[in-house]
Order: C-alpha cells, then structure tokens, then sequence
C-alpha cells in the first residue's frame, strides 16, 4: 500500500467497521454485518473490489466473492461475474434463497437479476486509475516478477468477520483477483476455505494475498482448525501467515474471530488495512 493510499484505506476500513456495527445493533445477524461491512469496501474504490478493482488481460473487471455462516455452513458463492457491482449481496442472496452454494460467470449474473438485482455494464466498474496501472504492467511486463506481493504493489481485497448477540459467526471476502490476471482466472478469496471460512465450533476468517498459495493450503480452513485445537486466534492467525510463508513463500493477510469474540489479525506483506470494534474497544491501522 503505497504511503499516498494510506489514508484512503484507513476511511475506507473505519467505514466498513461503522456500516457492520450498524446490522449489529439494528438486531442484524453476523451475516448482515459481514454482508454490509464488505458492500462498502465494494463501493469504495480504493479497494480491489467491486469498482476499482484490478484489471484483467482483457482490461475488464472480473470479480469474486464468498459469505458464508458459522451457525449452519450455509454459503454463497460467485465467481468472474462482470456485471454486479456488489458480488457479495449476489453471495448472500444464494446463501438465503438457493438451494446451490456457488455460480459463476453468465450464471452467477442470471441469478442475480432473477433476484431482484440490478446488472450493470463492466465499463461502470472500471476506473481511470485501474486503465492507467494495467497499461503500465503490460508495457512493463518482464520487469514485474510474478509474486506481486513480494515487492510494494497494493492489493486490495476485502474482508469482514462478525459475532452477532446470539454467538454466532460469519465470514465475507470480496475481490477483482490480481492485476493483469488470464480471463477466468478465480483466485482463493470466493473459495470455501481457502480465502473466506465460517463455522460457529471453530472460527470464521478471512484472507487477502497471492491467491494460488493460499488456495494450495486451504488456509481459511487450516487457521479455524487450528482454533477448534485450543489455539487463541491471534496465534492461529500469525501461525497461518507464517505457514503461507514456510511452505509456498506466499504473501497475504488474516482477519480471525472464534465465537467467543476473540481474535487475530496477521500478515506478512508491509502493510494491511484493518479495523475492529467490540462492546469496549475500537481501533484500526495499516499495520500489526
Ligand atoms: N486473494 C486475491 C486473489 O488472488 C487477491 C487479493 O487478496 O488481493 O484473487
């Protein structure tokens, strides 16, 4: 996250957590929360999801996104939709009213509308910035090396954990992949278990980085396991960067929360955007 960014990303963090807290104490589930904390990081283009996201080879805007509750393993998933500006809502629509846990592409898009959702052009989500960064990538190509998290490049997908007043959890991660990704590429962050996790016996977490490494440990799911073994999530949270590093040299972040309101904040890239708030405490940062 480059310094001149920094104040944008914290806004946009502070934001998500208000927008969450809100559902919360309108009697809301975790799922409303997480499912609102993430549409306004979608709406923000700061961040690697909804408008403004990264650009594909093509140059368009293909995004991802998973929700998913701890109490039933209820989930919806959508993958390389064009034309929702908002691919969580489409998320939480299937959890709520589908039979199925994940669309994508033409599909994904279809369900939508058929669900009372507005579809837009792909041109609405892409943003001058975004134009710009792709064409410079392109011009520059070999010089980039191929973890772009290893060097300073930002990456901006978004995330949420929440604990309602019933104890339980919920997880939501929402991203337009990496920059300059192959048309159809999905990365980890719509996955179950890999980029976005929720079970109220053990954890729900939430992952930003390379997407390949993270999908190649199903890391969402090995941190909240390793919350159902008695580790704090704050361990578990470090241990799983940590693991991303030792075993595939990865790059990324966590967000983890167990059902007893405890939780970890991790990462080994220089710096991520994060927020929290409980009952006593607030605070956020670009670093941890
Ligand atoms: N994990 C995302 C992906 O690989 C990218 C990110 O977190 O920024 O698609």
């Amino acid at each position: 996250m480059p310094d001149d960014m920094v104040e944008a990303h914290l806004k946009g963090v502070r934001n998500a957590i208000a927008a969450g807290w809100r559902a919360l104490s309108r009697g809301g589930s975790a799922v409303d929360a997480v499912e609102e904390a993430v549409v306004v990081m979608e709406d923000d283009d700061t961040f690697d999801a909804g408008r403004g996201s990264f650009l594909n080879r093509d140059g368009k805007v293909q995004l991802d996104a998973l929700i998913m509750e701890g109490s039933t393993l209820r989930a919806g998933g959508v993958g390389g939709v064009e034309r929702i500006a908002n691919p969580v809502r489409a998320a939480r629509k299937i959890l709520s009213e589908s039979p199925h846990v994940y669309f994508v592409g033409e599909g994904a898009e279809r369900f939508a509308a058929e669900h009372g959702m507005a579809l837009c052009k792909n041109e609405d989500l892409v943003v001058t910035r975004e134009v710009e960064r792709l064409r410079e990538y392109q011009a520059h190509k070999e010089e980039h090396r191929a973890d772009l998290f290893a060097p300073t490049d930002s990456h901006d997908t978004v995330g949420a954990v929440a604990l309602d007043r019933d104890g339980n959890i919920a997880a939501a991660t929402s991203t337009g992949g990496t920059l300059n990704k192959a048309p159809g590429r999905l990365g980890d962050s719509s996955l179950i278990g890999c980029g976005c996790y929720a079970d109220n016996q053990t954890a729900a977490a939430s992952l930003t980085g390379w997407g390949e490494p993270i999908m190649k440990l199903v890391l969402a799911k090995w941190a909240t396991d390793r919350v159902a073994t008695g580790n704090l999530p704050e361990w578990a949270a470090a241990e799983a960067i940590d693991y991303l590093k030792t075993r595939v040299n990865g790059h990324g972040g966590i967000i983890l929360l167990d059902a007893k309101g405890r939780f970890g904040i991790a990462h080994n890239t220089p710096r991520m955007a994060w927020a929290f708030k409980t009952m006593t405490n607030e605070a956020s940062g670009v670093e941890r």
